[in-house]
């Protein structure tokens, strides 16, 4: 068995690893590359594979660091199965028939603008052509993927549907198994199960995003969003979030819903602003059967999901255009995750320039990206070629994190009695260095940090 780490080796975004086993080939993820435009455009290359000798795929969960070159592999020739869990496959269609609305988008103002035919990185077709050979599978039911490959996929509790894979490998008579964790959620992340416990594997690939840093506890930042938000209801500002239209828009409305009379949210107008988010919401509302203990109760109690009964669903863009004119009481949740694109860019231009105004980060932001600049305190962020400053107070709440941190990270691993070695593939090269003192120190494990295109014999 060998295994190349072609994306996401020395950095968090366009994870994806050929694994070969025997004659068959299979690619563990194929996300998109995501960041700086320079990053981006990295994207555009071919792939150091045929697209078509690849026999199948296997995905980890549904963010376009993990799925989003699905479209190119299969526009290129890919033509075998597409596995994936049940719930993460819904939001893998929302996912990517999204992104090619924004590329087409893109290409054609960038055509318009440069007089020059420019073509979109995929279109709505491709994404479609995915869907296709997507095949769902449940948590907990290990099933062939090609001949001498098996895949069970456990609860990762990073987002609905996301998985840490189990790989069986048979070669000449003997079964090895990797462990692929992909995307590690935090203990205790509302609504989703804990990243489940697997207790042996031979070898690990693992996530390192914040291998280099511990979250706040999860009480405090709760504690911290309701002091922010009473800090709004007396200066009578608007609060943003730019949030993931999968994962921390639910999470953030989950927790707004909990808290609702503590933080006296009927004060407020609530918008959840992205027609992406809304649909992946009711994904999320659908598919309780995989929520914790908790999300079950409250649930039950509220009888049904939302727990907002202010919520207001903003689809069209004249929706989303009024509320750029409330000066005050409103908490809008809106998409892009990183500041990049979408209506959050829009509601910042209006907001940021007001010192009543306040702007939570909830999520991790690339580095080159608008949202980073913002954690990062400048007084001016570029919006639509304009130089836009930021009065507003600009909050960074680590603890609601989707990843989870170095602590959550090695105790996921030390379910595994046997201490496999362990290749770190997604993660700063800082935060993978630091990682591997941490875990060298804390369990002895065996650590190793590969290069982009390093391959691998096992
Ligand atoms: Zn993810």
């Amino acid at each position: 068995m060998d295994i190349e780490f072609f994306g996401a080796a020395g950095e968090v975004t366009g994870s994806c690893h050929i694994l070969r086993v025997g004659d068959q080939t299979v690619l563990l993820d194929c996300g998109l590359i995501q960041g700086s435009r320079k990053d981006e455009a990295r994207n555009h290359e071919p792939f150091p594979f045929e697209a078509s000798s690849i026999d199948a795929v296997v995905l980890s969960h549904a963010h376009l660091d993990h799925c989003g070159r699905l479209p190119l592999l299969v526009r290129r020739g890919f033509r075998g199965p597409i596995y994936v869990q049940e719930a993460a496959g819904e939001l893998v269609a929302i996912l990517l028939s999204d992104a090619a609305h924004l590329e087409e988008r893109d290409a054609e103002r960038e055509s318009r603008k440069t007089g020059k035919k420019v073509k979109p990185l995929f279109t709505l077709e491709d994404g479609e052509a995915v869907m296709r050979q997507l095949e769902g599978r449940k948590y907990r039911q290990r099933f062939e993927v090609v001949p001498g490959i098996e895949v069970c996929y456990r609860d990762a509790g990073h987002i609905l549907g996301s998985c840490a894979v189990e790989v069986f490998a048979s070669e000449l008579g003997r079964e090895r198994k990797l462990v692929f964790s992909g995307d590690l959620g935090q203990y205790d992340t509302p609504i989703l199960k804990d990243p489940e416990c697997i207790d042996q594997a031979d070898y690990v690939l693992m996530e390192s995003t914040y291998g280099i840093r511990r979250h706040r506890a999860r009480d405090e930042t709760v504690k911290e969003i309701g002091e922010i938000l009473s800090e709004v209801r007396a200066g009578k500002g608007n609060v943003l979030i730019p949030a993931f239209a999968i994962g921390r828009s639910q999470e953030v409305l989950y927790l707004l819903g909990k808290h609702y009379e503590e933080w006296e949210l009927y004060r407020f107008q609530i918008f959840l602003d992205s027609p992406m988010a809304i649909e992946a919401s009711k994904v999320y509302w659908d598919n309780h059967h995989l929520y914790d203990e908790e999300a079950t109760k409250l649930r039950k109690e509220n009888g049904g999901m939302p727990l907002l009964p202010n919520l207001k669903l903003s689809q069209a863009t004249e929706d989303s255009m009024a509320i750029n004119r409330i000066r005050s009481g409103a908490i809008i949740i809106a998409g892009s995750g990183m500041c990049n694109g979408g209506r959050i860019v829009h509601h910042l231009k209006h907001n940021l320039p007001d010192a009543r105004n306040h702007v939570i980060i909830v999520g991790y932001q690339a580095y080159g990206s608008t949202g980073r600049r913002l954690v990062d305190g400048n007084d001016t962020v570029r919006i639509h070629g304009q130089d836009v400053q930021v009065r507003a107070k600009v909050h960074t709440v680590g603890g609601l994190s989707a990843h989870g941190d170095q602590d959550d990270l090695a105790r996921w691993y030390e379910c595994m009695q046997n201490r496999p070695p362990v290749w770190l593939v997604h993660g700063e090269r800082e935060s993978q260095l630091a990682f591997k003192d941490y875990m060298g120190q804390r369990n002895g494990a065996q650590v190793s940090v590969p290069d982009p295109g390093e391959r691998l014999t096992l």
